[in-house]
């Protein structure tokens, strides 16, 4: 935002720098100096302007509740608020591509993901189980520090759960996911993407979204490199939500099926999103449809 302020206040000091000329001397010299007063100031002040990044989170000294609240707001367009997600609406052609890793955070899984997404500046959603993010509190904080975005998958990936413990499932993963990132998203992938739980029903009250996916890896089956490559292909569109996993030890293949899976979406020109980037891009399209159907008739 302040990179396109700084253009158009460029555009705007250049158009005040070429009426001096026809105005006589002194009152150039007067815009002139108002023309870099207001330069300087947006200088200044352009650490405020700007959005927030990954690296400086914006300190905007409103209360942790309200700020949350107003992150949601725009991170997850609403539509998407309590609703299930899975696959790009039908006609969604941008090439963009969310990768999701589930169970983790797990040292052995988890940080040689980071580095190879990080060598690459890509960024990614990890569904995190609350117990594992309370064991790896510093691997969740790096997760988030690193850019990516943190989301629920339950505290100890139960299935059936009943009454209290229902809460507590989202609940504390939803507390250890603010303390790791400052921030959530209000995303809740099932565990075994299984939506006709409580669980389920219960985060929908609460508004997250329910994440299952469209594509689906298998890494879970222990399969090749080369196999979790050609799993993934098979089902690849614009605007895929594909799944990974980075839980406890299980998946040693993840991280070697990682660099051949990137270099192949990379040079079939797919560009590497998050899930609210990704709930965003389908937001805008699907505005862009309802606009044109409501231009049409
Ligand atoms: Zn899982």
């Amino acid at each position: 935002m302040s990179i396109r302020l700084a253009a158009r206040t460029h555009r705007r000091a250049r158009h005040i720098f070429t009426r001096p000329r026809a105005r006589g001397s002194r009152f150039g010299v007067l815009v002139i100096w108002a023309g870099v007063l207001g330069l300087t100031t947006l200088f200044v002040l352009r650490p405020w302007s700007g959005g927030r990044t990954a690296d400086a989170p914006e300190q905007t000294g409103l209360a942790p509740a309200i700020e949350h609240a107003l992150r949601l707001g725009a991170s997850i367009p609403s539509r998407y608020h309590g609703a299930h997600v899975s696959s790009p609406p039908a006609g969604f052609s941008e090439p963009l591509v969310a990768l999701t890793f589930d169970d983790g955070p797990h040292p052995d899984v988890t940080v040689p993901i980071l580095t190879i997404l990080s060598d690459r500046s890509i960024r990614a959603t990890f569904f995190v189980l609350g117990l594992q993010a309370e064991k790896y509190p510093e691997i969740a904080a790096r997760v988030a520090a690193e850019g990516h975005v943190l989301a629920n998958h339950s505290y100890s990936h139960r299935v059936s759960t009943a009454g209290e413990q229902t809460a507590k499932e989202l609940d504390r993963t939803e507390t250890l996911i603010y303390q790791a990132a400052g921030d959530s998203p209000l995303l809740f992938r099932p565990p075994e993407g299984r939506t006709d739980t409580a669980l389920t029903s219960y985060a929908i009250d609460q508004g997250f979204t329910i994440v299952r996916w469209c594509v689906d890896s298998e890494d879970w089956k222990h399969p090749s490199a080369e196999t979790i490559v050609a799993n993934c292909m098979r089902d690849m569109r614009p605007g895929a939500i594909v799944v990974l996993h980075d839980g406890g030890g299980g998946y040693p293949d993840t991280p070697g099926a990682l660099p051949l899976l990137l270099d192949r979406l990379a040079s079939e020109g797919y560009t590497f999103v998050t899930v609210p980037e990704m709930l965003q891009a389908w937001d805008r399209f699907l505005s862009q449809q309802s606009t044109e159907s409501t231009d049409i008739s």
